[in-house]
Parts: structure tokens; sequence; C-alpha cells
């Protein structure tokens, strides 16, 4: 067995079995896919327009395409037509036009609201009070038919502080909680990375989105 199908077993064997695994293939060649591919592994993650289209073109269609990182709206429309699940809905502006594409190519494309829960001022996302402010107004995005908001995403600070970390996800997991009231059919919990997966999932993380660990770095 090669490094890399060793590493993703490291991972796998080391979460629940029940928890989505995201490898994160961001830079990394269409071999590497490959190889993983051959060994099992349907989701991955990627956070450029292009390098996910080209990716997209060249690897078996039955892969499960993330789309993890800032997206622009006048690129939607070329990952609308296949991706599974974009983690990075951060403005209202960008979850219209998924809607919008969406509807053009006759999906219902499922989202995650991403949230700003990091010290970080460079991580995007909606803000904490966004959401306690969706959760006070009832609203559901049902107004925006061709998407369904699955879930949130969200990044801790880049740090050692464990216990900042600790509380950064436990943050994002009540925001969750509370979220379900308002949207019962949330389900997805999108949280840890290779630095810090254990304490994500520690705090409620169902997926988790882990490259560098898997890949090496980059
Ligand atoms: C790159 C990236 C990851 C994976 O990061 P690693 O530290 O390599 O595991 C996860 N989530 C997002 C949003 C990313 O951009």
């Amino acid at each position: 067995m090669s490094v890399l199908t060793q590493q993703y077993d490291i991972v796998r064997q080391n979460i629940p079995s029940d928890l989505c695994l995201v490898a994160v293939s961001k830079t990394k060649p269409v071999e590497m896919i490959q190889e993983l591919y051959a060994h099992g592994v349907r989701h991955f993650g990627e956070n450029k327009v292009q390098e996910l289209v080209n990716k997209h073109e060249a690897l078996p269609k039955d892969i499960q395409w993330h789309m993890i990182g800032h997206l622009q709206t006048n690129k939607v429309k070329y990952i609308a037509p296949f991706v599974s699940l974009i983690h990075s809905v951060d403005r209202l502006k960008l979850a219209k036009e998924i809607n919008k594409e969406a509807q053009k190519t006759g999906r219902k494309i499922p989202c995650l609201i991403q949230v700003h829960i990091a010290e970080e001022q460079t991580k995007s996302g909606f803000s904490v009070q966004d959401i306690r402010s969706f959760i006070e107004n009832r609203y559901d995005f049902a107004d925006l038919e061709h998407i369904e908001v699955q879930g949130l995403m969200g990044m801790a600070t880049f740090t050692n502080d464990t216990s900042q970390i600790t509380a950064e996800f436990n943050l994002l997991k009540e925001l969750y909680t509370a979220y379900q009231s308002v949207v019962p059919q949330l389900r997805t919990l999108s949280m840890g990375m290779s630095g810090d997966y254990p304490l994500a999932i520690q705090q409620g993380s169902n997926m988790i989105r882990v490259g560098s660990q898997i890949f090496g770095s980059r």
C-alpha cells in the first residue's frame, strides 16, 4: 500500500465510521485523486473553481465534489451542474446566485452556511450575530427554492491554544443546534481540518475536511 492510502486510512480509522471525511485535494494532481478513488474514496474537496472544473472533467463522474473555498458569484455557473456540496456560502448575494444557477441546470444544490467563528479577520463567513438574527427571525432560506441549506461550516483560529479552538467549535455547534429549530432538515456540521479535527469531533462535527494529513504538505 502507498503512503497516500496509508495516510488516508490512518485518518479514517481514527474517526467514527458514520462521519464524512472529505479528502481536500487542492493543488494535488489528478493521479493522487485516482489512487484514492481506486481505494474507495469518493468525497473530495477543492477551493478553486478552475481546478475543480478541470478535475471533475478528468476524473470519474461518481466523485462527490465539495467546494470549500471562497466563491465569486460570476464563477458559480461553472460548478452548478455537478458540485455535490458548497461549504462556503458566506453572503446572501452568493446564496441568491447559486439559487439562480441551480434553477438553470434543473438542480437543487446542497449548501452549507459558512460562519466566521475565528479570531482572524481573514476568514470569511456570516457573523455569529447574523446567524443569531436568522434564528430570531426564523429565516430558513426557503425563498431560495433551488438551494438546500443542509448545515453550517466553520474554521477555528489557527493557534496552539486548544481551549480557544474548542470554544470556537462549541459556539458553532450551539448555533447549529439552535438553527435546527428553524430549519429541521439541517444535518451537516462541517468543522475540523488536519490540525484540529479531533477537537472538532469532540464538539459535535459530523464532516471534516482533511488535506495535508492525507496528501502531505502543500
Ligand atoms: C485547505 C482547506 C482545508 C484542509 O486543510 P488542511 O490543514 O490541509 O487539512 C479545510 N478546509 C478549508 C476551507 C480549506 O481551505
